[in-house]
């Protein structure tokens, strides 16, 4: 990338370009509110660019027709210098989405591994022999799609990037990563260091721009042969009208209001260390916060005692302290919407056990701070036991046995993840097959595994991610016959 200062341009068929217009927009630090750069504002005309030069790159090659162990050689180049400039993208990511700095150093690691993961599947995308009546012999190819349209949320950039951009890569396609208006920086960050290891122009476009505008564009325009998006439900479902009238292929990462199902045979220490973090890391902006904890009867007074305990000693400040482990919001609108939840929590009859207030100390005056909160006597049918609040707010609910857990969790018009502590093992596997998610954890609240299908059921999405299931995203399916007759 020309270091313009903090004038950001996108990355379109291997050339720096700002929009045709002119225009830009600016990209601001959550926690301090200042301006930290301006980015290209994209509209049709620039996504009609990119779309054509992925195009070009797509038919013309060399990309999909690369070897390979050619097109390997270049993944596991990215991951190389993903992991060489770690420091400075975990400090970008982190200026510019508040997250604390651990976690971003976390995820710009898991982003290196994820190429590399990538880089050893690509000799492993192969078909199949199929024994079929006719005389002759059938077998499959798995072939790239083409061009790919690449549309990430705000709240994890730069790995959400790469958990697309890498399989999308490795299947042979040509991409267009749309980072979300307010962090754009690492996704242009990873379009430098695409274009560094030498991928060829046009195979990986980076476009930054309003949803609204650009990434409509691009989920509409009809030389885009695959969508793959991760953001809010009601933005996936504007996202299959637009992909309808071209029936381009479509994967959605969406919404969550994952249930954290508490036995009471549970080792509850453990249950509420990790828990906490599990609702409150990235400051409750993830799909998969465990937003809902539903605890038995017998432990509920003691969970609850030690979970606010827990709450209250979260280290909420400063993102670049390597100890903070909560940081701002991503806005302040967002925190306002966080705050309005709470009181409509209240007023349906929830009670504020901790948290919820505004910093006023001048440390965190200026950025979008929040403590983290804790709504108890919360009953499943209240607005915020039902909506993704995508904030630091935990919604506790006592259950009576088993059943009554199962439904409470799937209660839910969200499927995406959860978690269930039990020392009794077959109640954890009925229970666990009972779940309606797409991704459940028992003793444990990791949701993501590199190797493993990561996704949801109902409105929390469709397809799934990582692991090799990833690359059945990005390849169509050909069968050959070969008559012998
Ligand atoms: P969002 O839906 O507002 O935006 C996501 C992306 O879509 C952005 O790049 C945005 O610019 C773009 N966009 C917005 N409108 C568009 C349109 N009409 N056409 C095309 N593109 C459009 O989501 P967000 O606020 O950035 O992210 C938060 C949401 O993402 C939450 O609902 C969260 O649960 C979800 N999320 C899901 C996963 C998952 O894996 N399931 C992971 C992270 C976040």
């Amino acid at each position: 990338m020309p270091d313009g200062g903090s004038e950001k341009p996108m990355l379109v068929d291997g050339s720096w370009i700002p929009a045709e217009s002119g225009k830009t927009f600016a990209v601001h630090n959550p926690s301090t509110g200042e301006e930290i750069a301006r980015v290209a504002k994209a509209d049709t005309p620039d996504v009609d660019r990119a779309v054509r030069a992925a195009h070009r790159a797509f038919e013309e090659g060399p990309w999909s027709h690369l070897r390979p162990p050619e097109r390997a050689r270049y993944l596991f180049t990215v991951a190389r210098l993903i992991r060489e400039r770690l420091e400075e993208i975990a400090a970008l990511e982190t200026r510019n989405v508040g997250k604390p700095i651990r976690d971003s150093r976390d995820e710009v690691g898991a982003a290196a591994d994820c190429f590399e993961y990538y880089a050893g599947a690509v000799p492993r995308i192969y078909g199949e022999t199929i024994p079929v009546a006719s005389p002759g012999l059938d077998f499959t190819l798995r072939e790239p799609i083409g061009v790919v349209a690449l549309i990430v949320p705000w709240n994890f950039p730069f790995i959400m990037g790469a958990w697309k951009v890498a399989p999308a890569l490795a299947a042979g396609n040509t991409v267009i990563l749309k980072p979300a208006s307010y962090t754009p920086l690492t996704a242009l960050l990873l379009g430098e260091i695409c274009q560094a290891a030498g991928i060829p122009p046009g195979v990986v476009n980076v476009i930054t721009g309003p949803g609204f505008t650009a990434g409509a564009s691009l989920a509409g325009h009809p030389l885009v042969g695959k969508i793959a998006f991760t953001g809010e439900t009601e933005t996936g479902k504007q996202i299959m009208h637009l992909a309808a009238d071209s029936i381009k292929k479509v994967s959605l990462e969406l919404g969550g209001k994952s249930p954290n199902i508490i036995f009471d045979d549970a080792d509850l220490d453990e249950a509420v260390n990790t828990s906490a973090l599990a609702v409150f890391g990235n400051a409750g902006q993830d799909c998969c916060a465990r937003s809902r904890a539903f605890v038995q009867q017998g432990v509920h007074d003691a969970f609850l005692a030690k979970f606010v305990a827990r709450t209250k000693t979260l280290k909420v400040g400063d993102p670049m302290d390597s100890e903070t482990e909560v940081g701002p919001l991503i806005s302040p609108g967002q925190r306002e919407r966080v705050v309005e939840y709470i009181r409509v929590g209240q007023s349906e009859g929830a009670k504020l056990a901790c948290g919820g207030e505004v910093p006023t100390d001048p440390a965190r005056a200026r950025g979008s701070y929040l403590f983290p909160a804790v709504l108890t006597q919360v009953q499943n049918r209240m607005r915020v036991a039902q909506e993704e609040i995508f904030g630091p707010v935990l919604c506790v609910i006592p259950f009576r046995d088993e059943d009554e857990a199962v439904r409470l969790a799937n209660d839910t018009i969200y499927g995406l993840s959860g978690s269930l502590w039990t020392r009794d093992i077959g109640r954890a596997i009925r229970v666990a097959r009972r779940v309606r998610t797409g991704v459940l954890s028992i003793n444990c609240n990791r949701s993501v595994h590199l190797e493993a299908p990561f996704g949801g059921y109902k409105l929390s999405g469709t397809g799934r991610e990582l692991g090799m299931h990833a690359l059945s995203l990005y390849t169509e399916v050909k069968n050959v016959f070969v008559s012998t007759a």
